[in-house]
């Protein structure tokens, strides 16, 4: 069982041997602009080929005194833009303060756990720890504390050889977890209880109400005619993705696809023939959602091209 280092000087002490065990596996250091709430400034960091790290004491004239330590990503590490933090594991300088999202624990054979509460919404409405258990593979360590118990993610043993490799999968896991997050795939409705999702949905609209009307502004792209029915054409009723027929026949007794730009117009694809392609409602679903690598060099070499223009 883990107990929670509390005492000041085994804070310190703790914190040191963080630093140790980073400063010799992050054996590079530089420059960089590193984003935070409200800003951004030019900060010393160290890295290896994974992760990098920045680190300040934040001291007793805050409301909670704590070391900081921030870490980020080095596949995203870019010297032309501001670099976000993926996670801050800050700890409590002294006691115990569960404001702050780590703490330090001790196991019985003195083995040093990095914890981390779980709390990763940074204000997200529902996107937080449960959220991040359910999705992720981490599971809570119990850890005691005094005579309380509670239970958080074990991050790694700090004074281990394998630490910057659980502390990159920890990384890694909360970089895709926030962009799944973000970009609304993951919400506050998706990891909760068959039962509380009913009653969320009572509570919500308890008078079954009608939905109110929303408008939304979309911007839409000029798309030819000509090149609609091109492409239509050569697909010749079957999607140029999965080779099914076209799901079902429309009245004009057509096979019924949909005509996809393989370069979106959105990102300044052109609507030329060599950039279209006919797919089932499916596939062109297939298409927006995730665009596979492969997928694409599939309707690439799909594309008939009769002459050169
Ligand atoms: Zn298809
Ligand atoms: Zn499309």
């Amino acid at each position: 069982m883990f107990k929670t280092v509390i005492e000041i000087g085994e804070i310190n002490k703790c914190q040191s041997l963080l630093l140790e065990n980073l400063k010799n596996n992050l054996y590079l250091s530089g420059k960089f602009n590193i984003g935070f709430p409200g800003g951004s400034w030019t900060e010393t960091i160290q890295y290896n080929e994974d992760i990098w790290f920045l680190h300040h004491e934040i001291g007793g004239e805050e409301k909670s005194p704590r070391f900081w330590n921030g870490f980020g990503l080095v596949q995203e590490l870019s010297s032309n833009k501001s670099n976000n933090i993926v996670v801050e594991i800050n700890i409590p300088t002294n006691g115990i303060n569960r404001k702050v999202a780590g703490f330090y624990a001790k196991n019985e054979s003195g083995e040093i756990g990095l914890f981390h509460r779980g709390g990763l919404g940074g204000g997200r409405k529902g996107i937080g720890k449960q959220a991040f258990l359910s999705w992720s593979s981490y599971e809570l360590t119990s850890v005691s504390t005094n005579s309380a118990k509670e239970s958080a993610i074990l991050v790694g043993l700090i004074e281990s050889d394998d630490f910057t490799v659980k502390l990159h999968d920890f990384l890694i896991n909360i970089a895709n977890f926030k962009q799944l997050a973000t970009t609304g795939e993951i919400n506050e409705a998706t990891f909760i209880s068959d039962d509380e999702l009913w009653e969320r949905i009572c509570t919500e609209n308890p008078k079954r109400k009608s939905p109110k009307k929303t408008t939304t502004e979309t911007v839409g792209y000029e798309r030819s005619e000509f090149v609609k029915e091109y492409a239509l054409r050569h697909a010749n009723g079957k999607c140029q993705l999965c080779n099914n027929a076209g799901p079902f026949a429309t009245k004009s007794g057509r096979n019924f696809l949909e005509v996809h730009h393989i370069d979106w117009l959105s990102k300044g694809g052109l609507d030329m023939p060599e950039n279209v392609v006919g797919l089932c409602p499916n596939c062109h679903r297939k298409m927006h959602n995730i665009n596979d690598a492969k997928d694409i060099k599939k309707l690439k070499s799909a594309v008939v091209i009769l002459k050169s223009h």
